[in-house]
Order: C-alpha cells, then sequence, then structure tokens
C-alpha cells in the first residue's frame, strides 16, 4: 500500500514538474541575429545546473543564425552563456518575452 502511494505522489511531482516546464516555454525565440521568430527549436538539458530554470536553442529559419534562450538565475545564465561561447563560438545574446518579441 505505502509503495502504491509513493509511486502516486512521485507520479504527480513529475507531472508537475513537466507542467512547470511547460508553462516556461516560450512559443518562439527571436533571432539574435535578424529578429525572426523561431518557432522550431528545441530544449536544452539543464538537469544539474543549479538556478538554470530552462535552456532552448533554435536555428532562425530566415538567417541560418544559431539562438540561444536561457532563464535562471543571472550569474548562472551567464555562466551557460559563456559555456556555450566556448563551445559555439561568439554569442549574440539577447533579451526577448515569451512570445519571441526582441526587447530591448
Ligand atoms: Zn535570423
Amino acid at each position: 500500500m505505502g509503495q502504491a502511494k509513493n509511486r502516486g505522489s512521485r507520479e504527480q511531482r513529475i507531472q508537475a514538474a513537466q507542467e512547470r516546464k511547460a508553462a516556461l516555454r516560450p512559443t518562439a525565440l527571436a533571432c539574435n541575429d535578424c529578429g525572426a521568430a523561431i518557432t522550431d527549436f528545441d530544449e536544452l538539458d539543464t538537469r544539474g545546473l543549479r538556478g538554470m530554470e530552462a535552456a532552448y536553442a533554435g536555428i532562425c529559419p530566415g538567417c541560418g543564425a544559431v539562438t540561444h534562450a536561457l532563464k535562471g538565475d543571472p550569474e548562472v545564465v551567464a555562466a551557460f552563456a559563456e559555456f556555450l561561447e566556448q563551445e559555439h563560438g561568439e554569442l549574440n545574446m539577447g533579451a526577448q518575452s515569451k512570445d519571441g518579441q526582441r526587447v530591448a
């Protein structure tokens, strides 16, 4: 009985975590080069990155630039951006709203 109960609450926790993730996901990424909306993008694995809420990457259909979107504590985001720069070269970091509009 106790085991079934534990399994139920674990599933509920996983579901709640997935719902939180889904709520964070923007509808589009704003291209850091040309500002076009990138609607086809992947979520990056940020498990184990404390303070990182979510990270996404997509390729702009307009200009082909790779754009990353990072959400989390500013210090962690800055450290993760530095890591990405080492992996991919210089990044154009920008800010965007949840619906893929660039913000200054
Ligand atoms: Zn672009």
